[in-house]
């Protein structure tokens, strides 16, 4: 039987499937390359498909057997989301039911979900446990609730076991460089500070310095991909034992300013890093931190690369690996 991956093509999923992979695990790919890369799918089946393409994908549940999905197939740009919500809940939303209403034809009980932070909004503690309220503040986080809705009335009704991984920042890369962050465009705060030493940009803009933090910017809990990536294969291997369904925060509980995370680069690049401040962003809570105290004590999860340092590291590997064979292609 295989594991299902949507969006294996795309970050955090490209990690994980390479995590299951070295575990022996037999994986099927979707991806609508999008915003994916199939140069980052390795030892996978690989199908270019979007999940909203029912038909196909209930093929594919039949011809490789199924046995369970991780499901992180979906838009996830906030500032993107509000300018265009449509797109938000057609792919999110409406694709969510459409892979339940195969997962439910298949007999398919089993599904890891990719979700996030922002379905908190501006938290009412820090650090942020799962009964944080949540009220997102933007379309990106509201269409990731309502998939975790959806995912919780499906399991009253039709017995479909869930798992929410509700990430914080995730960043850096695998340590072999071979696959890592990449969107185009790029938003994230990590990748955009590395360009300055790649020499794609003169300078970062840092969006506000007027927050109640100890320097005036925001912070923010960076977790490293491949800690994400673990916490998958945890949460997938807790449904197959036949437990419940949960939600789950992943972070890593240390906060850091965009001033502190500028100055490691620096550390680590080994290169000066121009900054500009420039006005808020809209929608961005001035502090974000996360508490995964329910995961380790549920899953006995275990971050094994919680330094900044070495998420800028492997980061930092991966943009200059990248940037290294794209010059040899070109
Ligand atoms: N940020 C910034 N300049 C940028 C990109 C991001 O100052 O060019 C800040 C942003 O305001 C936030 C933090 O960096 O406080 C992380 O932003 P990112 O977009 O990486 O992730 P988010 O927290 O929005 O999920």
């Amino acid at each position: 039987m295989s594991l299902l991956i949507t969006g294996g093509a795309g970050y955090i999923g490209s990690h994980t499937l390479k995590y299951f992979t070295e575990k022996g695990k037999e994986v099927v790919v979707v991806d609508n390359l999008e915003t994916g890369h199939k140069e980052f799918v390795r030892d996978a089946i690989f199908y270019n498909l979007d999940i909203r393409n029912k038909i196909e994908l209930d093929k594919l549940f039949k011809k490789h057997d199924i046995e369970g999905v991780i499901h992180f197939a979906a838009n996830s740009i906030v500032g993107e989301s509000m300018i265009d919500p449509y797109k938000y809940y057609h792919n999110n939303v409406y694709g969510m039911l459409c892979l339940l209403d195969v997962m439910k034809h298949n007999n398919v009980k089993k599904i890891v979900f990719s979700s996030t932070a922002a379905v908190y909004g501006e938290p009412r503690e820090i650090p942020i446990s799962e009964d944080n309220p949540t009220l997102p503040t933007n379309p990106y986080g509201e269409t990731k609730l309502a998939m975790e809705r959806m995912m919780h009335w499906f399991d009253v009704a039709y017995g479909i076991k869930y798992v929410s991984l509700r990430y914080f920042n995730a960043a850096g890369a695998i340590e072999d460089s071979s696959i890592g962050e990449l969107h185009i465009p790029e938003t994230h705060l990590i990748p955009l500070i590395l360009q300055v030493p790649l020499g794609q940009k003169d300078r970062v803009y840092v969006f506000g310095d007027d927050y109640p933090t100890k320097d005036g910017t925001c912070i923010r809990d960076y977790v490293h991909v491949m800690d994400l990536a673990s916490a998958h294969y945890l949460a997938y291997n807790y449904l197959l034992e036949g437990n419940e369904s949960q939600v789950f925060n992943l972070g890593n509980e240390i906060g850091y300013t965009v001033f502190e995370v500028i100055n490691t680069a620096k550390k680590v690049t080994g290169c000066k890093i121009p900054v500009e401040v420039i006005g808020r962003r809209s929608g961005d809570p001035a502090a974000l931190i996360a508490s995964s105290k329910k995961i380790k004590d549920t899953l006995n999860w275990e971050l094994k690369y919680s330094s900044l340092e070495k998420i800028i590291k492997d980061a930092w590997e991966f943009q200059k690996n990248y940037i290294n064979k794209w010059k040899e292609r070109n």
